[in-house]
Order: C-alpha cells, then sequence, then structure tokens
C-alpha cells in the first residue's frame, strides 16, 4: 500500500486562517502555522496547532505576496522551541483543490531544509482557495539524493469541527461510482456526495452484531475503503447476530468474514478493504485507526471505548459510538425494556465517559486483565457497570443504522445540520430522545485536543485474549 499523507484543520483554527487568508480585495495572502504529526500505520497526518499571524511589515501584499526573512525566522524559533512543524500556508483566488506555481515550488523547495532540521518534521505546505477549500503536501528529505526535498501530496485536508469537511485529492484518492447500481442513491443525495462518500476511509471497530450490519450498510450505500478492526474469531453463538456470516465463517476472523461478505455487497466498484486481526487497544490496531477519517465504535468493552475516546480528540478523528441496554427479570426469563444510545464524539462534542458510555475504572480494570478473572469479578461489589451480553439482532440493526445516519450528518450536514447530538431510543415506548451535553469541566480528554502524537500518553498495551485468539486460529490455519 502506497504510504498516505493528510492534513487536519481544526475547526476554530480553519475559521481564523480563512478570515486572514481570503482578503476581501480578492488578493492572495500568506502565513505560518506550526502543526503536530499524527502517525498511522500507512498515513502520515499534520494537525495545525497554532497560527503566526504576520507582523506589521513582516510580510507584502501586492498582487503576488511575499515574507521578510525575520518573518519565516521568528515562527521557525517557536518551532523549535516546541519540537513541533512548520506550516506555510497561502491563498489562491480559485476555488477548489489547487496546484502550484512554480514560485510556490521555489519558496517551499527553500524553507523545507530548515523546517526539517529543527524537529525533524517535514514541512507542510497549504494552500486555501476561495471556496474554503484546502489542499497540501509534505516537502520531505529524499531517500537517495543529498541534500533534495520530495513533494509529497496529501490525499487530503480535513476540517474537524461539530461537522466534517474534507477536500480530497481526487488525483490520489480517486472518486468511483456506479451509475447503474447506484442510481437511486445518487438520485438522493447527488453526485458530488456519491463521489465524497467514494473518498473517505471509514474504519468499523468491533465486527460484532452492529459492527457487521453498520459494514453492510456502509458497503450498499458506496463506501469503497474500509479497515475492518477486530481480533476476535466467528462463534457458533454469534451466528444469530452477525450479518452474512455463516456455519462455514466459525473459528474464521470475524474481519475475514465481514471482508468476504462486503466485498460482496459493495455497490461502488474497487472497493478496498484492510483486514485487522488486533484489538482497537494493541498498537497495530490502534496504528491502523489513526489511517481512517472516520471510526464506528462498535466494541462492547471499555478500555476499547477508551483508546477511541482518545482518539477522537487527541488525533482529531470523528467516533460514532453506540450502545444496547436490555433490561430483564432477575431469573432472565422475561424483558423489561431495552434502550439504545447513537452518539457521535470528538471536537467540540462531549466524550464518551462524560456521556457515561464508559468508566476509566473498569477501563483500568480491563487493561489489568482484571475483568476476564472470574475470582475478581465474583468478588466485584458493583458488578452492574460491566459490559451485558444480552441483545437481539433488531435492537442492533436499529442501532446500526442510527450509527450510520449519525455519520451521514456529520459528513454530509443535509440542510446543515451537522450535529443532531446524542439519541436514545426506548423500545418500550418507541420515543427517540436527543440530548445535546457537554464534557465535565474536569474532563482530561478537552486537554489532549489536537495533540495527535504528542499527548504524552501512551493508551494501548498487551491484550492477552486478543494474542491467545489470534493464536488458535494460526494454529487451525485459519
Ligand atoms: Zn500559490
Ligand atoms: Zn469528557
Amino acid at each position: 500500500m502506497k504510504k498516505q499523507y493528510s492534513a487536519v484543520i481544526p475547526r476554530k483554527i480553519h475559521d481564523g486562517l480563512s478570515e486572514h487568508l481570503l482578503r476581501a480585495d480578492g488578493q492572495e495572502d500568506l502565513c505560518f502555522a506550526t502543526y503536530v504529526p499524527s502517525t498511522g500505520s500507512n498515513r502520515f497526518t499534520g494537525i495545525i496547532s497554532e497560527i503566526f499571524y504576520p507582523l506589521e511589515g513582516e510580510r507584502n501584499v501586492h498582487g503576488n505576496v511575499g515574507f521578510m526573512p525575520e518573518y519565516f525566522e521568528r515562527v521557525v524559533r517557536i518551532a523549535l522551541a516546541r519540537k513541533h512543524g512548520v506550516a506555510f500556508l497561502h491563498s489562491h483566488p480559485f476555488p477548489g483543490w489547487q496546484g502550484m506555481s512554480q514560485d510556490d515550488v521555489v519558496a517551499e523547495t527553500r524553507m523545507a531544509p530548515t523546517c526539517f532540521a529543527i524537529s525533524g518534521l517535514p514541512l507542510l505546505g497549504l494552500t486555501i482557495g476561495t471556496d474554503g477549500s484546502w489542499s497540501a503536501r509534505f516537502w520531505i528529505k529524499s531517500a537517495t539524493e543529498k541534500r533534495k526535498y520530495e513533494r509529497n501530496w496529501c490525499g487530503s485536508v480535513r476540517v474537524q469541527g461539530k461537522d466534517l469537511q474534507i477536500t480530497f485529492n481526487d488525483q490520489l484518492i480517486r472518486p468511483s461510482l456506479d451509475h447503474e447500481k447506484q442510481l437511486r442513491t445518487i438520485s438522493a443525495w447527488g453526485r458530488a456526495t456519491q463521489n465524497e462518500l467514494s473518498q473517505l476511509t471509514v474504519g468499523i471497530v468491533g465486527l460484532g452484531s452492529v459492527g457487521s450490519i453498520v459494514a453492510e450498510i456502509l458497503a450498499r450505500i458506496g463506501i469503497r475503503n474500509f479497515y475492518l478492526i477486530d481480533y476476535d474469531s466467528v462463534e457458533e453463538k454469534n451466528l444469530d447476530r452477525l450479518t452474512n456470516v455463516f456455519v462455514s465463517d466459525i473459528d474464521r476472523a470475524k474481519v475475514k468474514a465481514i471482508r468476504d461478505a462486503i466485498k460482496r455487497s459493495a455497490s461502488a466498484p474497487d472497493v478496498n478493504i484492510n483486514t485487522v486481526e488486533y484489538s482497537i487497544c494493541e498498537e497495530e490496531g490502534f496504528l491502523a485507526g489513526l489511517d481512517c477519517d472516520i471510526l464506528f465504535s462498535c466494541v462492547d468493552r471499555p478500555w476499547g471505548r477508551q483508546v477511541l475516546n482518545f482518539i477522537s480528540y487527541a488525533h482529531l478523528i470523528p467516533v460514532i459510538d453506540g450502545g444496547i441496554l436490555v433490561r430483564t427479570s432477575k431469573d432472565n426469563t422475561c424483558m423489561l425494556g431495552a434502550d439504545w444510545k447513537a452518539q457521535t464524539i470528538g471536537y467540540d462534542r462531549p466524550c464518551l465517559e462524560c456521556l457515561g458510555q464508559y468508566s476509566s475504572t473498569n477501563a483500568i480494570l480491563e487493561k489489568g486483565g482484571y475483568l476476564d478473572d472470574p475470582d475478581y469479578i465474583k468478588g466485584m461489589k458493583d458488578k452492574g457497570s460491566l459490559d451485558v451480553h444480552e441483545n437481539v439482532y433488531a435492537f442492533s440493526s436499529h442501532l446500526a443504522s442510527m450509527e450510520v445516519l449519525q455519520m451521514l450528518n456529520l459528513f454530509i450536514a443535509p440542510s446543515g445540520i451537522a450535529n443532531i447530538g446524542q439519541q436514545m431510543h426506548h423500545l418500550v415506548t418507541g420515543v427517540t430522545d436527543i440530548e445535546h451535553k457537554q464534557c465535565l469541566s474536569s474532563c482530561y480528554f478537552q486537554t489532549v485536543i489536537g495533540k495527535g502524537d504528542f499527548s504524552g500518553v501512551k493508551v494501548t498495551g498487551q491484550n492477552k485474549i486478543a494474542e491467545d485468539c489470534r493464536h488458535n486460529r494460526q494454529r487451525n490455519k485459519l
């Protein structure tokens, strides 16, 4: 797989940049910023961390904008002190993804060696078009030629706010439609939306009852680039809830069974499915998650949720999460009710911990292996907060649909609405409540927003259950 590059701009920073760079008089303008890296298994992303506007006399706007050496030196000193990367941004008087003029190439090529020398991070060049679209490239030191810096175009630039706006580089991430198969879908939301959906990279973490249905829906609506992340194997007791998974799949990796299924269901041509036989709590699964534009959290355990919560803030990748709670009589012979929730978390939205979707105490216990120790669980006072397993296909399919709708709101923002809040559906009354909440003022995750690789914490670790599961498959050569 060819290495990919991307950039993310938090909405607040994007608003500041577009106000500065898109001038009322139509002239081009420029500025510098710093960025932090977010390194996935196959994608390197720069997260813009701070803008440094030009001071009086640091740049000339005269049709073709230029800057004084003092401006560059000022930003380089700050970047050096923080060990951040340097980003150089300018505007063009046209809409859409922008190429570079010869002057642009010369300017960025000249800055590339200094930027790399101070932090080991390549210069990130970005251009904004009149419609607010971004384009970007990293100048990376050549492995073969001395003193040469090569331009590596980003495949996308993402602006993360309550909505997710992505400008794709159509040359690197090609849109791909099937007019015959997708006739009705395209007639609903148009060709431009269909093109953008086909360019998204979506990760599904946990391919159980909800995850397998999310995968099926996404394949039908035209998503082409998938990461399926799950260490688990198919068991007989899963067959009442897994979509497109059959007796012949028992003991296979869930991600492989679902990969085969969505290859058949996909309405778009050229589907790319990466199967990752790891937990999101293991380094390999975590890094695969950082390659995605949107993640679905279909895990039912606290540590996985904690890791996904972290990714959504530190790495600015929105996470769509859901959970089902079935209430039964004490002897489990009768259902009293069932409720399920769907929510999108990340930048400018409340986190899973503050929403009460997992407890960090249980995440720590799971990380330490205690939640898989029957003796420990027997001694626990409060078992109510542990994960529960009662579930029915009809509930999961409704929840999976709600989760995909959350994604469509986030990405398409129908009638301009991207954030529909937290949805909670009650089976007994048939009512869906909506709530708009905020993180607690003491929330840790609000302190790591956009910190990427520099957040200073390690959320992954060894996961014995996942290791055993893979080992069993290897032994059985499945
Ligand atoms: Zn230019
Ligand atoms: Zn929070």
